[in-house]
């Protein structure tokens, strides 16, 4: 596809000091995918492979004024959005979204780092699905995090799919991603996309086992939100971001630690 501009992708999310996660890896993919990144900071965690150890929100008005800044000046092509942090943030985020007319906006539901630590206050669950989910393109769930938002223990089989993707319907979503990485299969890593059609379109790649597992969220929802920019469908979008994944898994920065962490205890990067 050809352009008469750069393709733009504001990314909405927290500050990952350990640079594997969050505004720096979305950074990241959306200029190796030849898009041009704006950022806004939803909050600075202090991090490291072996977890988030602090956070700080962003106070509201510098918040905003990042938004603005930007969406005063410059035509966004798509929003991906990550780590929430609490209910005032995403209200900023609902109505810039109304007040802009933002189009292509991916949301990746981030509730829990890997390690533990909440990346959204667990009282602002419900503001995140009341406010965003009709407002956005597609959201990103794990299973994990389809469990916390629709209070069930799905494992992530097959035949699941549909009753997950209807449950999220019912919160407001208009098009899902259910990605399977949680999933019990051992061979594959099928991620399936659900529109209110309810047509299921899989994606699969093979299951790698890798310790380069910290911010493969980040990177697949700003890689669909990069792609988007671009002007493909959202099938195409998916399928193009989820084999950049799975080379970036194969390619991983390889970094020197300070000590042998126990068992896989350790968050490596992608990129
Ligand atoms: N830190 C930030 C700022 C994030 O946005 C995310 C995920 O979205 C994480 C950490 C999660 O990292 P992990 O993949 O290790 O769970």
């Amino acid at each position: 596809m050809l352009f008469d501009h750069t393709p733009t992708v504001l990314t909405i999310a927290g500050s990952d000091n350990y640079g594997g996660a969050g505004i720096q890896v979305d950074a990241k993919v959306i200029h190796t995918l030849g898009g041009y990144a704006f950022t806004a900071i939803t909050a600075l965690t202090a991090q490291n492979s072996t977890g988030v150890k602090d956070s700080f929100v962003t106070p509201e008005q510098i918040f905003k004024a990042q938004l603005t800044s930007i969406l005063d000046d410059i035509e966004v092509d798509a929003v991906k959005i990550g780590m929430l942090a609490n209910a005032e943030i995403i209200t900023i985020i609902a109505e810039v979204i109304d007040k802009y007319k933002l189009k292509n906006i991916v949301l990746d539901t981030v509730l829990v780092s890997s390690s533990g630590k909440a990346l959204l206050e667990p009282s602002a669950i419900r503001t995140m699905v009341k406010e965003l989910f009709p407002r956005v393109d597609i959201i990103t769930p794990n299973i994990p995090e389809v469990n916390a938002l629709l209070g069930t223990e799905y494992t992530g089989k097959n035949d699941e799919i549909e009753v997950m993707s209807k449950g999220l319907f019912e919160l407001g979503a208009k098009a899902v991603l259910l990605k399977g990485g949680h999933s019990s299969d051992n061979q594959n890593a099928t991620d399936h996309l659900v529109e209110k059609s309810f047509k299921i379109v899989p994606f699969t790649t093979t299951r790698l086992h890798t310790t380069h597992t910290h911010g493969t969220g980040c990177v697949l929802s700003s890689a669909i939100a990069t792609h988007l920019a671009k002007g493909e469908s959202l099938v195409k979008s998916i399928a193009l971001s989820k084999t950049f994944l799975y080379k970036s898994l194969h390619t991983a920065s390889t970094i020197k630690f300070k000590y042998i962490a126990k068992n896989d205890s350790r968050k490596e990067p992608l990129l």
